[in-house]
């Protein structure tokens, strides 16, 4: 099923397998990056010759670390937590932490992979980092979160800096816990400086709309694949995976743009409203109560909540994958294209698996890889690095301005770039070029690094 890769790449690629055993989730990122990049080569050999994607696979540096701490009887516990400093050719580390038990080295690398290409795409001075821990936040009380984030931050506080490395929130970590990381950081450096983390909170540092931005950002990067196809959002039928941050924002954002999202979900199960999902509701349960998503259907009577359901057997015009990591596979690629439908965008972070990417091609819908897709995310966290370092903090309206701004140039580049490769309305392509010329131009400037 998948592309046969160039004869310059396979044995890169059988390279990365034989020095990263194990890791999964990282060989699967690093080929379907490698699987655009043969015409790169034909046209631009010196960066065969300088090694440059050899050098971009290898982390600069991999920091690994026990985090010793002590739930509320008293009980040790012993978790391990990673951070990964991928690639700073073209700004300080930059990428979310992500505190889930499935979370091991595989993994971080393959998020941290994601995001030197990502961050390239959005122009912006941003590296490549991602970082996480395996400890898992359902059932733990405020304290045991608390001593847990303070810490993880007594070790990891001596390799970040606003310079170095400027972690975010991701699965499992949200505004909450860069607080508790933010006030320890600042109690170990006696600094004040606000640049070192991003998605805080308003009064102490944080941005307008950062908390919108990655579900915001998908959805103008889906308006704008559907303009290119001279279509539009506005009364289209949207279903949403996930009830996450970026999830519902997500489903904001579609809503405004005049689309009707009837399914979101969360890990235990799915959720169907024929009238439209009641976007307050669903924030009053997960934001506010932390609750589990079936809490929706025992309040809305046009509802159905389906246990263990995919949400990818929903009907729907344009699918917006907000989850986690292969959470479409080729079967459900199949049933949503059988279904009508036309555009999927990502927004969480290598959620199709290879099989559903190439189902959706060889369909010719619109797809959006969340490389692209979902850059407005960290896009934001860098307006919020920017508002930092001018000690200012913008209205919501201009930050969002700026945001829209971004995905319809990340849309443009990655749109160009594949046609000017000879792959005209592929994203995958276009986006995987575009960042890694990017990064490779800058890798080679800098001399030997
Ligand atoms: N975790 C998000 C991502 O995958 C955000 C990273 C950030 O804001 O630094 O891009």
């Amino acid at each position: 099923m998948a592309t046969k890769l160039d004869e310059k790449l396979e044995p890169i690629f059988r390279d990365v397998l034989r020095r990263n055993p194990g890791e999964d989730e990282f060989h699967q990122a690093v080929r379907e990056v490698l699987e655009s990049l043969g015409p790169v080569l034909v046209k631009y050999p010196e960066f065969a010759e300088q090694k440059i994607i050899q050098r971009i696979c290898e982390p600069e540096r991999q920091i690994i670390f026990r985090v010793p701490w002590q739930d509320d009887s008293g009980e040790t516990h012993i978790n391990r937590a990673f951070r990964v400093e991928f690639n700073s050719a073209l700004g300080p580390y930059k990428g979310g932490m992500r505190f889930h038990p499935s979370v091991y080295l595989g993994i971080i690398k393959f998020l941290g992979f994601e995001q030197i290409f990502k961050n390239a795409l959005t122009g912006l001075p941003i590296g490549g980092g991602k970082g996480g821990s395996d400890f898992d936040p359902k059932g733990r009380s405020e304290n045991e979160v608390m001593r847990f984030c303070q810490s993880l931050m007594t070790e990891l506080y001596r390799h970040l800096g606003e310079y170095t490395d400027v972690p975010a929130g991701d699965i499992g970590l949200g505004q909450r816990e860069i607080g508790y990381l933010f006030g320890q950081y600042k109690r170990v450096t006696n600094r004040y400086e606000s640049g070192v983390l991003t998605g805080k909170g308003l009064d102490w540092g944080g941005s307008r709309a950062r908390k919108e931005a990655t579900g915001y950002g998908t959805v103008f990067f889906a308006q704008e694949m559907l303009k290119a196809r001279s279509d539009a959002l506005d009364g289209k039928t949207c279903i949403v995976s996930g009830s996450g941050n970026v999830a519902i924002y997500a489903m904001e954002k579609a809503m405004q743009l005049g689309a009707r999202v009837i399914a979101c979900s969360d890990s235990g199960g799915i959720i169907v409203d024929k009238d439209g999902i009641d976007l307050d509701l669903v924030k009053q349960i997960k934001e506010v109560e932390r609750r589990r998503i079936s809490a929706y259907a025992e309040e809305r009577k046009s509802a159905r909540y389906i246990e263990d359901g995919s949400i990818w057997s929903v009907q729907c015009d344009v699918a917006l994958p907000c989850a986690t990591e292969n959470e479409l596979n080729g079967n459900d690629a199949k049933q949503l294209v059988s279904q009508g439908c036309i555009a999927v965008a990502e927004g969480a972070n290598m959620p199709t698996t290879p099989e559903g990417i190439h189902v959706f091609q060889e369909a010719g819908i619109a797809y959006g890889p969340g490389k692209a897709a979902n850059a407005g995310g960290v896009a934001t966290s860098a307006l919020e690095m920017q508002q930092n370092a001018s000690r200012d903090s913008w209205t919501f309206r201009y930050t969002e301005s700026r945001l829209e701004e971004i995905m319809k140039t990340i849309h443009t580049s990655c749109f160009e770039t594949a046609k000017e490769f000879g792959s005209p309305g592929n994203y995958v392509v276009g986006a995987n070029i575009t960042g890694f010329l990017k990064v490779a131009r800058a890798m080679t400037a800098l001399g030997l690094v």
